[in-house]
């Protein structure tokens, strides 16, 4: 707390390539999502601050963007996972209609059989392509390494860990234009921290538990705005939306922060109900 009894949501901002890096600074989108997130949050005295360490470009830009490369695409839609499923079955359809051939050599079935196997061992990744379509895993993994390695964020390990920040990572959602039909449409995403079954999910399929197993919020930045940035934020006091089909839209008055109906009003329109603020100023990234 501060004098002026304003208390800080503590957040660090990364971003997936240096695309993503470069779109949130032209026009100040960063800037101005901070700026109306902070008009909503400031009416209950709370002030985001997105600065672990004092503004320096570079030392931003070597902290805080993941990849050079093009960086890692959430498949929160699960558009990717469809269209390579849809791409799956086409192939099992062409080699069933090669198996009828009564022609066929006895190498040339075997060759067949092979490829089958082949598809059966893509169907069972499918399974975990879908359950980490979000980009848990990966996001994880590279958060994980990045903390690890990154001199600036070494240096202040010690200070992370007394006073933590809610991670954000602004990224670019895959989207493509066979939208899945599980499709939700969805532009944020709070990841809640590293579960037990989900360890134990890593370990069956025998890849490494990632370091880096604190909750963490993703925004895809075609489509966000300061509403994304706040709503999501706000989702780190534990709320969870009604389970119901169109939950985000039921989900309290229209005017607050977690109601989708929300998401095109005025910052100073935008509500934060009592309960939600107190169970927020006891998250575990606002002091
Ligand atoms: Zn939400």
């Amino acid at each position: 707390m501060t004098i002026m009894g304003k208390r800080e949501i503590r957040i660090s901002i990364f971003y997936t390539d240096l695309y993503v890096w470069d779109f949130m600074r032209r026009k100040a989108f960063l800037e101005s999502f901070l700026k109306q997130a902070n008009d909503f949050y400031g009416k209950y005295k709370l002030r985001i601050d997105p600065f672990p360490f004092p503004w320096d470009y570079t030392l931003y830009k070597n902290a805080f963007v993941l990849s050079t490369g093009k960086g890692f695409q959430p498949d929160v839609n699960q558009d990717q996972l469809a269209a390579d499923m849809r791409a799956d079955t086409a192939d099992r359809a062409a080699l069933q209609q090669k198996l009828a051939d009564p022609n066929l050599t006895v190498g040339e079935r075997a060759e067949l059989v092979r490829q089958g196997q082949e598809l059966d061992k893509r169907a069972q990744g499918r399974i975990w392509q879908g359950s980490t379509s979000n980009g848990e895993y990966d996001l994880r993994l590279a958060l994980g390494k990045r903390f690890a390695s990154d001199k600036t964020l070494k240096s202040r390990e010690a200070e992370f860990r007394k006073t933590p920040r809610l991670v954000i990572v602004f990224c670019e959602f895959v989207s493509l234009q066979v939208h899945s039909q599980t499709s939700l449409d969805a532009i944020g995403m709070y990841i809640d921290a590293l579960s037990q079954s989900e360890r134990k999910r890593y370990a069956a399929y025998k890849k490494p538990v990632p370091a880096f197993e604190q909750s963490f919020v993703i925004i895809d930045i075609s489509g966000a705005s300061w509403h994304t940035l706040a709503h999501e934020i706000a989702h780190g006091n534990g709320h969870a939306h009604p389970t119901s089909s169109y939950g985000g839209y039921y989900d309290g008055p229209q005017e607050s922060i977690y109601n989708y109906f929300s998401s095109g009003m005025d910052p100073s329109k935008v509500v934060l109900e009592d309960a939600d603020l107190k169970s927020l100023e006891n998250a575990y990234f606002v002091r």
